[in-house]
């Protein structure tokens, strides 16, 4: 009679799902870990798959520079909003997943020794659906590179507002285009990098305000579907519409970095956009503050110290922070409390003198 032996084989055949991925352009399996160390691009065809906050901030950064801010923001669920389920359980499934509190993770760091504020966004995070926090962590990424005056970047990746936070999603639109607006006048870059996909009120607000707009290759790029555009105006829409290369065939994003090209490309607009001396954290308030550079900055600083605050009229509507207390405070706080990644130590610039 034979014994029937337990049979091993099944098991080791079943591989588990996180180890290998299948390339969406050109079907190729690919080795998940292997494609880790190429940056999530796709060795026989160029396809570039998503990328982790983490991961992003890891290929764009410097090694441990990185300080993140704000780390500890998390949404509250102001409608009580239920659709298959509660919206706070969404965000714990996806904080489980994740590992992050939100869709996006904001702070300091260095690229090539030039130190900047980024926020990156995750799409894992609920597709990187902007809400509350997302929009808080890009103002206050904005607020900082302004009051320390450090150039911005964002990485972007959303599909749009988050539908479970409603018109306190939509709110984030303003917000962060004001805090942005207030950067410019303040004449501090912003590198805007759009990613796959870059869509909805995302795309509507900050992503495409950059003073650059780098966009990484065949992302998607657009406001509304393609399928919802086309019925919107009732045509047929061109190959490739919504597409990083188009949009700068048309002038809407001003260049198509592969990814192993971004850092690299990002230094170097840094570097265009910021006195030299900005390359040394420390020395960065005094260049800004050389008329030769900046002839205006010297009346902007008359008018920090002449003309009183004007961030709690911006922000004074009686809005709440994600955390529930009042913004006004807890944006101030952590404006005046950075654990000193920079140059702000020992040293003040005109929008340092008022905040004491
Ligand atoms: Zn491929």
């Amino acid at each position: 009679m034979p014994i029937k032996l337990p049979s091993f084989r099944s098991r080791r055949e079943s591989y588990p799902p996180d180890l290998w991925t299948k390339c969406p352009s050109c079907d190729e399996m690919l080795f998940n870990k292997q494609l880790d160390k190429v940056m999530r691009v796709c060795p026989s065809c160029g396809h570039h798959f998503r990328l982790s906050a983490a991961m992003r901030l890891g290929q764009l950064l410097d090694p441990g520079t990185f300080g993140e801010r704000d780390a500890g923001l998390q949404s509250v669920d102001p409608l009580g909003f239920v659709d298959q389920k509660p919206y706070p359980d969404r965000l714990a499934a996806a904080q489980v997943a994740t590992g992050m509190r939100d869709a996006a993770v904001w702070g300091t760091g260095a690229i090539e020794g030039r130190a900047v504020a980024i926020c990156v966004m995750d799409f894992g995070f609920m597709g990187g659906s902007m809400g509350s926090v997302v929009g808080e962590k890009v103002t206050r990424a904005a607020e900082a590179a302004l009051a320390e005056r450090l150039p911005l970047v964002v990485v972007s990746a959303s599909g749009g507002a988050r539908m479970q936070e409603g018109t306190l999603a939509l709110m984030q639109l303003a917000k962060t285009v004001a805090a942005l607006e207030r950067l410019k006048a303040g004449r501090v870059p912003y590198l805007s990098v759009m990613t796959d996909p870059t869509t909805g009120g995302v795309f509507a607000s900050y992503a495409v305000l950059g003073d650059v707009n780098l966009a990484e290759p065949n992302a998607m790029i657009g406001f509304a579907g393609a399928r919802v555009a086309a019925g919107t105006i009732a045509q047929e829409l061109p190959p490739g519409f919504q597409r990083s290369e188009f949009l700068f065939r048309h002038g809407f994003v001003d260049r198509v970095v592969t990814r192993a090209e971004l850092r690299g490309e990002l230094s170097a607009l840094l570097a265009y956009l910021t006195p030299a001396s900005l390359a040394v954290p420390g020395e960065a308030m005094d260049a800004l503050m050389l008329p030769a550079f900046r002839p205006l900055s010297f009346l902007s600083a008359l008018a920090d110290r002449v003309i009183p605050d004007p961030e709690p009229e911006a922000s004074a509507d009686g809005r709440s922070g994600p955390d529930g207390s009042p913004r006004p405070a807890t944006a101030r706080a952590s404006a005046a409390s950075p654990p000193a990644t920079s140059a702000a130590t020992g040293r003040r610039h005109p929008g340092e003198v008022e905040r004491g």
